[in-house]
Formats: C-alpha cells, structure tokens, sequence
C-alpha cells in the first residue's frame, strides 16, 4: 500500500512538474560537452594532440611530455578559469599557435545519438542556447554540425571571463531577455550544471551518461524531450 502510495505521488508530481515546465518555459539551455558532445574531441586536444606537441618543441619522449603537461594541468586544477582557456595553455606551454593543434583533432567530434532528434523537436517550441565552459576557439568546432539549432551561444570563459558561476547564469537570463523561471538547464557538472543554474532559480537538470552517485539525473536527454515535448 505505501509503495503504491509512493508511485502515485510520484506520477502526479511528474505530471505537474511537465505542466508547469510547458506553461512557463521560454529558452532551453544546453552545456556542450558531455551533454550534447561526446568527450572525444577534447580528449583528443587535452591529452593527446597537447602532449604530442609539447613533446616535438621540447625533445622528449610523448610519455614523459604527457606527464609533464598532466602535471601543470593538476596544478591549476578546474575551479580555476585558466583551466578551461587554451590560449592560456598555449602560452603557458610556450607551444605558439593553438589553430592547429585544435584542427587535427577536428574528426574527432561526435555527438550523442539522440542529440539530432532532441534538437529538432524541441526548436520548435523553445528558443535553444548554449551556456558552456569551453572557450569559444574550441566550442565552434564542438558545435560545427548543430550550431544552427542555437540562437544563441554563451561561453562563460570567452565572454565573460567566469566559470559558470551563478552570476553568469543571471547574465545569460539577461541577454535571453527572460526570468531564471523560464529557462531549463541541462547539462553533465553537478556544481556547474545543476547546482550553480538552480541557485538563482534555473530548471537545472543533471544528466549522468555513466550512471553516477545522484538518482535524480537522466541518463540521456530523452527523458528531457518526454518532459517539455506538447
Ligand atoms: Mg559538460
């Protein structure tokens, strides 16, 4: 009896909540890596085509450059905006121009599969934006084959000079011209995705690709499409 209790009150609370979402909701917001593009693509910049150049300029072996560069990315750790700035990197690795090392690693963005679906049956409704940490040198070639869903691309690093604190939330409500209560959030980093865009009365919701610590994250972003789709 208590459990079938518990199903019904969840039910109705879900029922609820995916009306109110439709009545109130203007602008869907989407982080960009982990949420829409698979990590491949930085994986392939960060770790792989970084190292390797760091290892031509200075000589060594690709093992101990990928030490090397791990090392200093440690040191600044993700809490930091220069994490996040590969012009900062470049500079700090004394590597000179990132173009090209971010252009060989350009077959290697990929994106969710539901992601296509998602995008065109919710453009209809909602304007679509972006409100990412990656720098925009980056995030142009993350987006290359989705961009136009998007009226609108924030990068928190790139235009703001922050992480996506909650003021850079605020910001965005207020460039989208709409209240915190009528935009959705959706992205991979609990601080950044969820608890930072809620803190100043965003939708946010987590999504968990890997099947995490926090139960009430999505697996994917189909379950996103079933609570704001008419
Ligand atoms: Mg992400």
């Amino acid at each position: 009896m208590l459990t079938l209790a518990i199903q019904m009150s969840q039910i109705n609370w879900g029922f609820l909540k995916k009306e109110i979402l439709q009545s109130c909701v203007k602008v869907i917001s989407f982080d960009a890596e982990g949420t829409l593009v698979t990590p491949a693509f930085s994986h392939a910049v960060w770790h792989e085509a970084i190292p390797a150049f760091y290892s031509q300029k200075n000589g060594i072996e690709l093992a101990q450059a990928k030490k090397i560069v791990a090392m200093e990315y440690d040191k600044i750790g993700e809490q930091r905006q220069e994490w996040y700035d590969i012009n900062f990197w470049f500079r700090h690795l004394h590597l000179g121009a990132s173009e090209p090392v971010i252009q060989s690693c350009q077959d290697k963005v990929s994106y969710y599969p539901e992601i296509i679906d998602i995008l065109s049956s919710l453009d209809s409704q909602y304007r679509l934006i972006i409100a990412s940490g990656t720098p925009l040198e980056l995030l142009h070639y993350l987006l290359r084959d989705v961009e136009p869903y998007f009226a609108h691309v924030f990068s928190s690093i790139s235009h703001y000079r922050q992480l996506k604190t909650p003021d850079f939330y605020l910001q965005v409500c207020g460039e989208m011209n709409v209240k915190p209560g009528q935009v959705v959030h959706v992205g991979d980093n609990w601080q950044f995705d969820f608890l930072n865009p809620k803190q100043v009365g965003i939708h946010a919701f987590h999504i968990d690709r890997v099947g995490g610590n926090h139960q009430e994250s999505l697996a994917d972003l189909t379950q996103l499409k079933h609570l704001l789709s008419a």
